[in-house]
């Protein structure tokens, strides 16, 4: 089994009113992340997979036995999608799909779908995920209230849908905070896909984000111009998938 944090944000992530939306770039979530004792991590920052492009390729270079799998978290006109292993630069414009149009456009680039937070404010909702094929149902993730999360997992029981937890890290501090692993054949992005697909994997680690506070304050001071932002490019690439 190989121990996974399958929703982790960095730098290139980008909230919809403040613009900056993590505050530490790919190279320290990939540290912090091989220091938390994780074999792989999905990099899924919102709208765009430049971070996790970033990420795969500085992970290449500071250990070899370590995946990042380039992901990205859509928002759609309903709520958020997260889709793994997308290998490709694809940048999508913040609530301009439908969930459905988001579905069909990252299963046919073959990315793992998966409903994140379905019952937070962000969340696409239950009768979405019931609709739609996902393969698999974050049913623990650091960031939200656990009566969410407990209904979450009431959903992927009552489909029979596999389940995993992640940190939703926006801070490398949250990385490894919830851990999934994962019974994969190899450490390829091809061999963790078609196991999340399959349902072998487990939850080993559910703990709420302790950094919280920290995070704000630090967003606030960024936002009052007080540090300077992580060195991430500008993505003026804004492709309409
Ligand atoms: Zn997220």
């Amino acid at each position: 089994m190989k121990k996974f944090d399958l929703h982790i944000h960095t730098c290139y992530s980008k909230h919809e009113r403040w613009g900056f939306d993590c505050l530490n770039t790919p190279k320290e979530m990939v540290e912090a992340a091989i220091m938390a004792g994780l074999d792989g991590i999905a990099v899924s920052d919102h709208n765009t997979t430049r971070g996790g492009l970033v990420a795969a390729k500085v992970a290449r270079e500071i250990k070899k036995d370590f995946l990042v799998i380039p992901s990205l978290e859509i928002k759609t006109k309903e709520g958020d999608i997260l889709a793994l292993g997308v290998l490709e630069e694809v940048n999508i414009k913040s609530r301009t799909i439908t969930a459905d149009e988001a579905v069909e456009k990252m299963r046919e680039i073959g990315a793992v779908l998966i409903a994140p937070h379905p019952y937070s404010r962000e969340g696409i909702g239950e009768a979405l995920v019931e609709k739609l094929a996902f393969d698999a149902i974050e049913v623990f993730n650091s960031r939200m209230l656990s009566r969410h999360n407990k209904k979450a997992k009431e959903l992927a029981l009552k489909l029979g849908l596999p389940m995993i937890a992640c940190s939703d890290a926006h801070i490398a501090d949250d990385v490894g905070n919830a851990i999934t692993a994962i019974n994969t054949n190899g450490l390829s992005i091809e061999s963790v896909k078609n196991a999340l697909r399959e349902g072998e994997t487990q939850i080993v680690k559910e703990e709420r984000s302790r950094n919280r506070a920290k995070e704000q304050y630090l967003k606030l001071y960024l936002l009052l111009g007080k540090i300077r932002p992580p060195p991430c490019e500008k993505s003026n690439r804004i492709l309409q998938t």
